[in-house]
C-alpha cells in the first residue's frame, strides 16, 4: 500500500464528523461555488478557467450557503458541493468531509496515479466533493456518502475524478474520459518504428558478443525522437552508465521503475529528484553506450525485477466501453460543472 499514512488517521479515530454539524467549521468547509471560484482564481489558473466555464451551471445549482449550512440539509434533493481546505493530510481533510476510511482509501488509490499526496498535497489545497444529499445528513450518525465527483485543487492544477459503479454496484473512480488513474501507464515511451530487440532472459549481446539477459526492449527510432515518461515518477538517476550510455531511471508509483537508455541527450533542465508526469519528454533517442544504431532501450521493473515492457501488466487500462464512456463523460461534465 503506497499510502498508509492517509488511511490510518481516519481509520484509527473511528468517528465520523459531519462537517455541517458545526457552523463555525462549516464556513470553512462548505462554501458557495463563488467562494470556491475565488480560491481557484488565487491559486490556480487552470482551476480558475474551469471554474469560470462552469459558473453558469453553478449559479443555477442549489448549494449550501456559508452563513446557514443547515439550509443545505433542507434543500431539495440535488447534489451538494462540499469543500475542505487541507490542513495536514488527505485523510484528515477527507474525514472532515465526512468520508469513511474505506472511501478515503479508494480515493487515495484512485488519485495515486495523478497526485503524490506526500509531495503534491499541501496545506491550503482544496478538496471538493459532489455528493448526493442524504436526508440523514443532519445527524452525526449518518453513514458517509460515496462522492459522485471529487476535485483536488493543488497549487498548480486540479484533478477531477468521477464515480462509476459497475453492475454489482462496486464503486470506481475514473477521469472524465472514463479512464482509470490508478497509476496510469502508457505502454510505449515513443513513436517507434520497430522492435529491434526483444526482452530476453538469455541472448547473444550484439555489442559484447556474450550471452546475457536483455532486461528491456529495444525500440528503433530515428535519432532525436522524443522519449516520454510512461508514468508519473521521480528521476532516480540521470547521467551516463557503462553500456546504457545516457540513461534516465524513473521511480514510478510502486512497484514500478522504468529505464530509458542510449539517449542522445536529456530533456532540458531534467535533474535527479525532478518530478515528471506521464507523457513528459525526458530525453531523445540516440545511440550512446553500447548501441549499434539509434534506438531506445526501455526497461520496466516490477518490484525490482525486469519484466517484458511489451507484455507486462500495466495499471490504468481503460475500463469502460465506448458507449459507457460517452455516457460517463456526459455525466462527468454535468458534475464537474458543480465543482
Ligand atoms: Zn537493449
Amino acid at each position: 500500500m503506497p499510502f498508509p499514512a492517509f488511511v490510518a488517521p481516519s481509520a484509527r479515530s473511528g468517528k465520523v464528523i459531519l462537517v455541517c454539524a458545526v457552523s463555525s467549521v462549516c464556513a470553512a468547509l462548505i462554501f458557495s461555488p463563488n467562494r470556491a471560484k475565488h480560491a481557484a482564481d488565487q491559486d490556480d489558473a487552470a482551476g480558475a478557467q474551469s471554474a469560470s466555464l462552469n459558473r453558469e451551471a453553478v449559479d443555477t445549482t442549489r448549494h449550501a450557503q456559508p452563513a446557514s449550512p443547515a439550509s443545505a440539509v433542507e434543500a431539495a434533493p440535488q447534489p451538494v458541493v462540499r469543500s475542505a481546505t487541507v490542513k495536514s493530510s488527505f485523510a484528515e481533510a477527507a474525514q472532515r468531509l465526512g468520508l469513511d476510511s474505506r472511501t478515503t482509501a479508494l480515493l487515495a488509490h484512485a488519485f495515486s496515479g495523478e497526485i503524490d499526496f506526500h509531495r503534491d498535497l499541501k496545506p491550503g489545497n482544496t478538496i471538493s466533493l459532489v455528493v448526493d444529499p442524504p436526508e440523514a445528513e443532519a445527524t452525526a450518525q449518518a453513514p458517509s456518502t460515496t462522492p459522485l465527483a471529487v476535485r483536488i485543487a493543488t497549487g498548480t492544477t486540479s484533478h477531477d475524478l468521477f464515480l462509476y459503479r459497475n453492475l454489482d454496484g462496486k464503486p470506481f473512480y475514473y477521469t472524465k474520459d472514463g479512464a482509470s488513474t490508478t497509476p496510469t501507464f502508457t505502454r510505449y515511451p515513443l513513436a517507434y518504428e520497430r522492435v529491434s530487440s526483444d526482452f530476453a532472459l538469455h541472448r547473444l549481446d550484439p555489442v559484447t558478443h556474450r550471452w546475457q539477459s536483455h532486461d528491456g526492449v529495444d525500440l528503433a527510432a530515428p535519432a532525436g525522437t522524443p522519449v516520454h515518461a510512461t508514468a508519473r515518477g521521480t528521476v532516480a538517476f540521470i547521467g551516463r552508465q557503462t553500456g546504457y550510455g545516457k540513461v534516465v531511471v524513473l521511480r514510478n508509483p510502486p512497484p514500478y521503475q522504468t529505464v530509458f537508455a542510449h539517449l542522445s541527450r536529456f530533456a532540458k533542465g531534467l535533474h535527479r529528484g525532478a518530478q515528471v508526469h506521464r507523457g513528459q519528454v525526458i530525453g531523445y533517442v540516440g545511440s550512446t553506450g553500447w548501441a549499434t544504431g539509434p534506438h531506445l532501450h526501455y526497461e520496466v521493473h516490477v518490484d525490482s525485477v525486469p519484466k517484458d515492457p511489451l507484455t507486462v501488466a500495466l495499471p490504468g487500462n481503460n475500463p469502460l466501453d465506448a458507449t459507457e464512456r460517452a455516457q460517463f463523460a456526459k455525466d462527468a461534465d454535468r458534475l464537474a460543472a458543480l465543482l
